[in-house]
């Protein structure tokens, strides 16, 4: 298989597995299905009155399959930042479907902040909250006068450490070095008036990543570069419904 076939049927089952790739499930289903051999925890769960309605976003585990067998550990990466990012910038993700009349107004998307917030582990504080300091060399019990001295302990709480990336969907592009280092010497120029590609793109006129690949003002190239934040971009703007769920 050539190279720009393969790049392009990347882009399809990227499009089949992104759909429907979060998933809700009800946590009272959850909770009935994890303790069904379990008659006392489903009492304590009767007897809690929990809200069973509650939803809880997951994700489909046979698209999850797929999509790591296509493009490996990036994939796993993305889901982590669709959990555990902040997303800044005026996109109206809704306006994304997969509705070629919608498609049509999109004229312009903007560039997308992504901040991942980490907490910086210090193992002095977490030692101290365990109850223990490092003294002379060696780990030792926090006496109880000791713990009087926490409040110092606070200067070494660091703040966090936040990470932040621009994607701009207009331009496939991401500023991170793991999107650049997919660009190499195997990358090939995306041919829009190749006859393969024009093909592709009439019967590909829902699949919403290749519309936005093949609508942008610069040279793209094939297989397409992907890292793990517009990845996580793409599951959120294709999950839109179940992503809010997250947020809320
Ligand atoms: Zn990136």
């Amino acid at each position: 298989m050539q190279n720009d076939d393969a790049g392009l049927l990347t882009i399809e089952i990227l499009d089949a597995s992104l759909k429907g790739l979060l998933e809700t499930d009800l946590l009272g289903e959850v909770v009935r299905e994890g303790s069904k051999d379990n008659e006392h925890m489903l009492n304590q769960f009767d007897i809690l009155k929990i809200n069973e309605s509650q939803q809880l976003v997951s994700v489909n585990r046979n698209k999850l399959l797929l999509l790591s067998m296509l493009l490996g550990e990036v994939v796993f990466q993305a889901l982590e930042w669709v959990f555990a990012m902040e997303i800044e910038g005026d996109v109206d993700f809704q306006k994304y479907t997969t509705n070629k009349q919608q498609q049509q107004q999109q004229e312009s998307l903007h560039i997308i902040k992504l901040i991942a917030k980490k907490e910086k582990r210090n193992i002095h504080a977490l030692l101290a909250k365990l109850g223990y300091e490092w003294k002379d060399g060696k780990f030792s019990p926090l006496l109880k006068t000791d713990k009087k001295k926490q409040p110092s302990l606070g200067i070494i709480e660091e703040k966090e450490e936040e990470e932040e990336y621009h994607v701009d969907l207009d331009n496939w592009y991401c500023d991170c070095r793991e999107f650049t280092q997919k660009l190499n010497d195997n990358s090939q120029l995306l041919c829009k008036s190749n006859l393969k590609v024009i093909s592709f793109n009439e019967k590909s006129q829902n699949n919403l990543l290749w519309q936005i690949l093949f609508k942008s003002p610069c040279n793209q190239f094939l297989p397409i570069s992907i890292c793990r934040h517009l990845l996580a971009i793409f599951i959120v703007i294709y999950n839109y419904k179940n992503y809010e769920k997250i947020i809320e």
